[in-house]
């Protein structure tokens, strides 16, 4: 039974191990390939994700809210954009770095348009990226491609923000367990903080945590409070559902 929970929480390790096996029994040459591929990558993630673990640490506890929210919020406008462009395009290493640094900033509240335009001026417009590709098929080439590529991404991004909404992504109390209070959406009622004296707390008319619930009996006390709140602004994963 308890082999099963532990394959049920990690199905995605659990086929990709499957797939190896597999491999090694159809072709271990090719098998043996796809893992010296996999160590090669697992090396360079373990190279660059320190640095940009860092990196995050530095903008959460760092950078003011305020900062980010001028210079990469809603209402930073094309400056924004130009700003987010610039990010991107100066950054350095492989493009599944940038996804933890997205989610601080949107944390801090930069606008979905402005994360789509770093993400993918990250991925395919980086400056070592431009050098190298005007030095194998020439300036113009890489002019084009980057004028057309600006466009598209810009494009994009409108189109994001249009349809998708903070609201939309997962947050942390995807993890069960975790309680989180979506602080555009308190009101300040401070219901919670009556009913739960000892979870929640207000400051500065706004709830937060005060401590994180454990156990079983809380945790449905602590629901309780989730389906309380008047604009559904705390978000309690129970079991594996976030809500
Ligand atoms: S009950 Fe909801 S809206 Fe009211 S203070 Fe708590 S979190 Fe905010």
């Amino acid at each position: 039974m308890k082999a099963v929970t532990i394959i049920k929480k990690n199905k995605l390790l659990f086929l990709v191990a499957l797939a190896y096996a597999v491999i090694f029994i159809v072709s271990p040459e090719k098998a043996t390939k796809s893992v010296g591929n996999s160590v090669y990558y697992l090396i360079e993630m373990l190279q660059v994700l320190p640095v940009i673990f860092l990196l995050t640490v530095v903008i959460e506890a760092l950078v003011p809210k305020e900062l980010i929210m001028r210079g990469f919020g809603e209402k930073s406008g094309f400056k924004g954009n130009l700003l987010a462009l610039l990010l991107g395009s100066i950054s350095a290493g492989p493009v599944y770095a940038a996804f933890p640094i997205s989610k601080s900033l949107l944390g801090k509240g930069a606008s979905i348009s402005n994360i789509v335009i770093i993400l993918s001026s990250w991925a395919v417009i980086k400056v070592p990226m431009l050098a190298n590709e005007a030095k194998f098929l020439g300036v113009n080439f890489m002019a084009i491609r980057w004028m057309l590529t600006v466009i598209a991404i810009f494009i994009m991004a409108y189109i994001m923000g249009s349809f998708v909404k903070k609201k939309d992504l997962p947050t942390e109390a995807s993890q069960q367990g975790v309680l989180e209070i979506k602080e555009e959406y308190c009101v300040g009622c401070g219901l919670c903080e009556k009913l739960l004296p000892d979870y929640y707390e207000m400051k500065d008319n706004k709830a937060v945590v005060k401590m994180m619930p454990e156990g079983k009996e809380v945790a449905q006390i602590v629901r309780e409070s989730v389906d309380k709140c008047p604009s559904k602004a705390i978000a309690f994963n129970m079991e594996g559902n976030a809500s």
